[in-house]
């Protein structure tokens, strides 16, 4: 068992959790020894069980592993969605664990997209309004709301489908309604939890072929997938399983900034296309 002992043998140097993984400022992920136990009764989940990592600004990356590995619970708690049962996490050099719940809920509106597996649109609300909806609970002016909201939707390729309820939309377009909605805040980081997993693969080289443009305009990506076609469109590939990193692998080059966190890694072959079903 660890214990936290403060006073106690106050001499004894005592090496910072940072050391272990060659922690860096820089980094705008930080995260050291992540746990995450869900209770339900007398029953104990281990969903992560030590998890560190660092994301540089400009990676694009993807999380995979077996289905219960921990993939979303990670993927909430860099997002800020909720917070570990235990461990440190450093966004942009904030500490989570140490903000107020109303900073926190400021930090998650102005860093970070999030987009969902089942989109989470407001069906009844036209394309325009949920763009909208970070920029409401960020106090923008109805004017620039509107500017910014039209601006993220063009960029996504439905400037023509504004005003479209999400019931008017196919599932590509309601996923890149989705995924307008969390860039239209600007974030630093943009999550993706399985953002291809509700549509045909035709539609998934749409959506990945976006994040791709994306990730080259300077945003930062993390997205979540169990598929090997939709990681190769990645650098970088962290692979989980039962609540722990399995494998952490560049697959393509790293940039200058990348290779100065990382040090230099090993390149593994990327993934190879599973099958021809298409
Ligand atoms: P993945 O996204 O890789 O499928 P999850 O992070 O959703 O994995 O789940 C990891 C483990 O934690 C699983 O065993 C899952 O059943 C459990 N789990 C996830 N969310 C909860 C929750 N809210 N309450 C209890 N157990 C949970
Ligand atoms: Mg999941």
């Amino acid at each position: 068992m660890q214990e936290a002992q403060s006073g106690a043998e106050a001499s004894e140097p005592v090496a910072p959790p940072q050391a272990a993984t060659g922690s860096n400022g820089n980094a705008m992920i930080d995260v050291v020894d992540l746990h995450k136990t869900y209770v339900m009764g007398d029953m104990e989940v281990h969903a992560l069980r030590g998890v560190s990592l660092q994301i540089t600004q400009g990676e694009m990356v993807a999380i995979m592993g077996p289905s219960g590995s921990g993939k979303s619970t990670m993927m909430d708690i860099l997002g800020c969605l909720s917070q570990p049962t235990s461990g440190s996490y450093l966004l942009e050099g904030v500490s989570i664990g140490e903000v107020s719940d109303n900073r926190l809920a400021e930090l998650r509106n102005q860093k970070i997209g999030f987009v969902f597996q089942s989109f989470n649109l407001l069906p009844r609300m036209s394309a325009l309004h949920n763009v909208e909806l970070p920029l409401i609970y960020a106090g923008t002016s109805r004017r620039e709301r509107r500017r910014r909201a039209i601006q993220s939707l063009e960029a996504v390729q439905l400037g023509d489908r504004v005003h479209h309820k999400s019931n008017e939309l196919s599932g590509g377009q309601i996923q890149r309604v989705a995924i307008a909605r969390a860039l239209v805040t600007d974030p630093a980081i943009i999550f993706a939890d399985e953002p291809t997993g509700n549509l045909d693969s035709r539609t998934s080289t749409d959506i990945m072929n976006l994040f791709t443009q994306l990730h080259a305009n300077g945003n930062t990506m993390v997205l979540v997938t169990h598929e090997p076609e939709i990681a190769g469109y990645c650098q970088r590939i962290i692979r989980l399983r039962d609540g722990e990193i399995e494998s952490d692998e560049w697959i393509k080059e790293m940039s200058p900034l990348a290779k100065e966190i990382h040090g230099e890694r090993a390149m593994s072959a990327p993934p190879t296309h599973s099958g021809d079903d298409d």
